[in-house]
This record gives structure tokens, C-alpha cells and sequence, in this order.
């Protein structure tokens, strides 16, 4: 009997360990499965010879580039310019056919009308998943607002006008209607999976002292795909990972089995780029020094 008894804790124990080497291998599911691949320069060259080589058209960038798109860097130290604004910000209120999945806390709450549809597929994913209580509690902001804010909130709870994401059009605060954001589902949902659908939680918890803003779980901000997978998946706020783009020149990334090629340009007079013929391409300044190519290969 006393063998019988030691057969089944041994047992036990090796159905245990079995479990456990499992979970130990298996992925983990709220990081996105992102391969990423950063050339050395001199297979670098080498690669971009035989590219030009092939059918390529030339860009001329212009300097206004360097200042629109979506992966502009607004903080303290690069403010909004003009031209970064986005052209199509409507007020939801009036215009129901974009707000679906998510209610408005005010009627007067801005946001670019493309801004809005990506949003609105993004909290639509999320009801799939029963989280459903999101709410806008603030889009986009003008200077006036934002200076009438700072004012009203002090240097600790706003920025000056011309500072703020808010200012730009491709950001917006997000609230749960039923609890406060750092411990509602919708926060949650958005931490782990924003990054599907292009958008980064701005300001997290432990980047506090790279991005100058306290933790908020609501605002986020969009970038576009691959990058915001790349953020996620790298642990990088946008100055890390806009630094980190300007650092390799050159990475080429796997999403969910999309390819990407990402080039990081710095702006010069007369400033022509090589890309290649019938291939989908975005560009987007970075508000600093240069530009940023996206290729989907
Ligand atoms: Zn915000």
C-alpha cells in the first residue's frame, strides 16, 4: 500500500513539472509577435545598391515633412507646429456616424474624423472581448483651450499650449464609465492590446523620467502599425524609440506576419529618397531632425 501511495505522488509530481515546463514555454500573450531585424552598415549598403539598382522612384522631401505625420514627437522640448495640426478634426457630437462603441463626456469633444474611425474599430475589437464602457473624455484641444487649461491646472495637471499631444489631433483621453482607468477593464484591455490597432499608452508608469509626465492609464496616442508594435514588444516610449530609429537607420520588422521596412532619414537641402516601384509607403517626420520612412515589403 505505502508503494502504491509513493507511485502516485510521484506521478503527481511529474504531471506537475510538466505543467509547469509548459507555461514556461509558451508565449506570452499580451507581447505581440514581432521579429525584428536591424542591418549592419555594410550589409546595409550593400543591400541598398542592389535596391537602387532595381526600379526605384526618387521623393523629394520638403522641410515641411519633418513637421507631419504620425509619429511626430510633442513634448517640452518639440512643440506643435502649424502644419502638424490635422486638417479633417470634426466635434463628435455632430457627427453620430463616427462615434459607434463608445460614448462622449461633453458635447464639444474634437478629434481628427480618421483619428475617430481607427478608435472606434479598436473599442469595437475590445467589446468582442466584454469590455465595453469606453468613453472620450477629452480629444483634441487648440491653443485657446490648452492655455485656458494650463491656467486653470497649473504646470503639475497641464501643459502650455503648443506642448500638448492634445494639440496635434492623434491623441485623445480615454475613461471607462465605470471606474477610475488604472483599475478598469478598459484600461487594462488597452494596456495589453492598443498596440493591435496602432495606438501607445503614452505616458506609462515606469517612463516617467523619459517622457517628464506622471502615469495616464487614459491618454493614448496613435503611430500607425508597425511601430506601435515595435514600441510595445522593445518597451519603448516614442523619444526611445524615435531615438532608437535615428541610432539603426534601418530596421525591418515582422508583425503578425506583415513585413515592414522602417528608414530613418536626417533632413538635408535637395533631400531625395530612393524607394522602391509598387511598394506601399508612408512618411512621417519626427518634429525634429528628420523623416521617417515606412515600407510594407
Ligand atoms: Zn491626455
Amino acid at each position: 500500500m505505502k508503494k502504491w501511495g509513493f507511485l502516485l505522488l510521484l506521478l503527481l509530481c511529474l504531471c506537475l513539472t510538466f505543467i509547469y515546463i509548459r507555461a514556461f514555454f509558451e508565449p506570452k500573450a499580451d507581447l505581440p509577435n514581432v521579429e525584428v531585424q536591424v542591418h549592419d552598415q555594410y550589409k546595409n549598403d550593400k543591400e541598398e545598391n542592389r535596391r537602387v539598382s532595381e526600379n526605384t522612384k526618387k521623393i523629394e522631401i520638403a522641410v515641411e515633412q519633418i513637421y507631419q505625420g504620425n509619429l511626430l514627437l510633442v513634448n517640452s522640448e518639440y512643440p506643435v507646429h502649424q502644419e502638424s495640426i490635422k486638417s479633417d478634426v470634426v466635434n463628435l457630437f455632430t457627427h453620430n456616424e463616427l462615434v459607434k462603441g463608445y460614448g462622449l463626456l461633453n458635447n464639444k469633444t474634437y478629434l481628427s474624423k480618421d483619428l475617430a474611425r481607427k478608435f472606434s474599430d479598436m473599442v469595437t475589437a475590445a467589446g468582442k472581448d466584454g469590455v465595453s464602457n469606453f468613453f472620450i473624455t477629452s480629444g483634441f484641444r487648440n491653443f485657446d483651450e490648452q492655455s485656458k487649461l494650463y491656467q486653470e491646472k497649473g504646470s503639475t495637471y497641464a501643459l502650455p499650449a503648443g506642448y500638448s499631444e492634445h494639440n496635434l489631433g492623434l491623441s485623445l483621453d480615454v475613461g471607462s464609465t465605470q471606474m477610475k482607468m488604472a483599475e478598469a477593464p478598459e484600461g487594462k484591455w488597452i494596456e495589453k492590446n492598443a498596440w493591435k490597432y496602432g495606438f501607445i499608452l503614452r505616458y506609462p508608469e515606469d517612463k516617467s523620467d523619459i517622457t517628464g509626465i506622471q502615469y495616464e492609464p487614459w491618454h493614448i496616442r496613435y503611430v500607425g502599425l508597425p511601430h506601435s508594435a515595435i514600441m510595445k514588444e522593445k518597451n519603448f516610449v516614442l523619444e526611445e524609440y524615435l531615438d532608437y530609429l535615428k541610432r539603426k537607420k534601418k530596421v525591418s520588422v515582422e508583425v503578425e506576419g506583415e513585413k515592414y521596412t522602417v528608414f530613418y532619414y536626417p533632413f538635408s537641402e535637395n533631400m531625395t529618397i530612393k524607394i522602391q516601384e509598387n511598394h506601399v509607403y508612408e512618411i512621417s517626420g519626427n518634429n525634429m531632425d528628420g523623416v521617417i520612412v515606412t515600407v510594407y515589403e
